[in-house]
């Protein structure tokens, strides 16, 4: 199709003349972003202005930046805990947005061990979905074609639960992939997934990866890229497929479906899709029965041109194993966003990693950034941090994240440490560097070093009967394996050697860690199966010594050394495993359910 030269856009050619539209916007929204910010705030601010929240806090109907500044706190979420309570326990009144709080949206964030609970209204669900609508005009300005063939993208929906007041409690994808927006959205071509919505919205996630992968393997000649949200996810689907691949090739061989897809809706769906074809089948064998997977994405779907997911930030340590599944295709991240807010887009998708800059849209929220000193211990009481306002970020300094939304969180600390890279117009572009207070992540864990410290003192209760201490420990995110778990490194001091802890006892120190983990880790073990039984590696006496000395013989300072408590660096991962005496995993799994503890 044509595309009239005034809706050509300086980011490329625009593919059609939606894409035009959509490229139109982005320029629009990052020329003006400062005007679009003030303008955003204001909107927030005035709809606002006699909601609880902003009242506490003698905002008295202002609407302006400077008097907003000057009087809303910056917060993070334990702050805001209290309001929240209320609302999840049913105070409808309108305490910290004038619009009803439709849902809460639950984060991977946790607080005293559960998901963060983030309030939402209805009318977030346009803002994303207007995010979503940029993704594909600027891929297409990269990718042609793509209008010629579909997405295998691996989706999924989460449990959800209610709160006490009886308003829902979902991931954000979750809410999405349930909406409306998604389940009726208009016929796109540059959009077709293999998946059907049936598959995606079955609660079940082996039937539902079971009949996505499935469809995914009976199109394998249509698919033109393949993803997930995140890397972690992608590569749990090529696990399954090296688990499930006879089965899923007896069914396109016989066209019947697998009877563990029991869900009537998914079933129906399927039987339609599926129609015997031995061919495929046999070629589904001959592929997935090699000793070797090396470059299986693209020897199962040939004509796949990128892999679609998130590898920055704790999600990096997955690319050597993706590109040595997928021969090295390019990895697209699209998109940055969150529970809170869906923050921006890389413009320049097809890009390297490591080069990966998302584009905050400031259509999508009021944003702020705390200058982050990485050496500095936190903020002095008497200078107060002084917030700086999204145009106003400097090229090459780091900063933290801090959000205004329409749903009505104020100067909320979302935990993202942000570099500046350059800017598309007067908008800033972020390197993600990493989040906050984050030792050990898997999946969507997110485990800090006070959640590992305690589950290590829960653990070690068990061997006081031993007369047995852990003198020292340290941690490791091992992703070698599909799924990745997490390693402990303990070195004990066994007072009693003829009373030592029996294997089978430190077996239960794995559960007993396990058990202590929050909330996220524990779903990740036991619903998703997104990360697998945690091992303790137990060293010979002296190696934390051993490991200070290396420290210091590159440079560490003697006084101020102090245990990593995680590491990563291969020398030290070495040396560690060479002073291992044995090893011990969790033998079963760590209790979980979707209810929350409290609350
Ligand atoms: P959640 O609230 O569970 O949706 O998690 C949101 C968090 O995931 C963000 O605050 C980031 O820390 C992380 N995240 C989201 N998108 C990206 C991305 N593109 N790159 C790196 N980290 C991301």
């Amino acid at each position: 199709m044509a595309v009239d030269d005034a809706l050509s856009s300086p980011l490329g050619p625009p593919a059609c003349e939606k894409d035009a539209k959509a490229l139109q916007f982005i320029e629009e929204m990052t020329r003006n972003a400062d005007l679009v910010q003030e303008k955003v705030l204001a909107e927030i601010l005035n709809r606002n202005k006699h909601v609880e929240y902003l009242k506490r806090f003698k905002l008295d109907g202002a609407t302006d930046k400077d008097t907003f500044k000057s009087k809303i706190p910056m917060i993070t979420y334990d702050d805001l805990q209290p309001d929240i309570q209320r609302i999840a326990n049913g105070d409808r009144s309108a305490i910290l947005s004038a619009h009803p709080i439709s849902e809460f949206l639950t984060s991977s964030g946790t607080s005293a061990g559960e998901r963060k609970l983030m309030p939402t209204i209805q009318e977030e669900l346009d803002r994303r979905q207007l995010l979503y609508s940029l993704l594909m005009p600027v891929m297409n300005l990269y990718v042609p074609g793509l209008d010629k063939g579909k997405g295998l993208y691996f989706l999924f929906i989460k449990s959800e639960t209610k709160t006490p007041g009886g308003l829902l409690a979902r991931p954000v994808l979750t809410s999405y992939y349930k909406s409306d927006h998604f389940k009726t959205r208009p016929y796109d071509p540059y959009n077709v997934y293999t998946s059907p919505n049936e598959a995606i919205l079955c609660a079940d996630s082996f039937q539902s990866m079971f009949t996505q992968m499935l469809c995914g393997l009976l199109e394998r000649q249509q698919v033109l890229r393949v993803g997930a949200v995140f890397a972690s996810g992608l590569l749990r689907a090529i696990r399954f497929l090296q688990l499930n691949w006879r089965d899923l090739a007896l069914d396109i061989e016989s066209g019947t479906l697998n009877k563990r897809v029991t869900d009537p809706c998914l079933r129906d769906c399927m039987v339609k899709i599926l129609k015997p074809n031995p061919e495929l089948a046999e070629f589904i064998r001959f592929q997935c029965s090699k000793e070797n997977w090396e470059g299986i994405i693209t020897r199962i779907w040939p004509n796949t041109k990128y892999l679609d997911v998130i590898v920055t930030g704790a999600m990096a340590q997955y690319i050597p194993t993706l590109d040595y599944y997928s021969g090295g295709l390019p990895l697209a991240c699209t998109m940055y966003a969150s529970s809170e807010c869906y923050f921006g887009l890389n413009l320049n998708p097809m890009c390297k990693p490591s080069e990966v800059s998302y584009t905050i849209m400031p259509n999508m929220a009021y944003f702020e950034f705390l200058p982050h000193e990485p050496h500095s211990a936190g903020l002095t009481c008497d200078s107060p941090p002084k917030l700086v306002d999204l145009v106003d970020v400097e090229l090459g300094k780091e900063y933290e994240l801090v959000i205004t939304t329409y749903a009505g969180l104020c100067r909320y600390r979302v935990g993202d440490i942000l570099r500046v890279t350059g800017f598309h117009n007067s908008a800033p572009q972020f390197h993600f560097v990493r989040r906050k207070n984050v030792l050990l992540s898997i999946d969507s864990d997110k485990t800090d070093e006070a959640e590992l410290q305690k589950a290590v003192e829960n653990a070690s209760q068990l061997l006081r009967e031993y007369n047995t201490s852990v003198v020292e420990y340290t941690s490791y995110a091992d992703t070698k394996t599909i799924p990745g778990h997490y390693v402990i490194y303990w070195e004990l001091l066994i007072k009693d050697s003829t009373n030592s802890p029996s294997e089978k006892v430190l077996s239960e120190c794995c559960v007993a860690m396990e058990e202590s983990m929050n909330s996220v880790y524990r779903q990740g073990r036991v619903a998703d199966n997104s990360i697998g039984p945690l091992e303790i590696r137990v060293v010979k006496n002296g190696t934390f010594e051993e490991l200070m000395d290396y420290a210091i013989s590159r440079g560490a300072s003697i006084n101020q050394y102090k245990v990593p408590r995680c590491v990563n660096f291969t020398p030290i991962m070495e040396l560690l495993d060479s002073r291992v005496v044995s090893r011990h995993f969790s033998p079963s799994l760590p209790h979980w359910t979707p209810e929350r503890r409290r609350l």
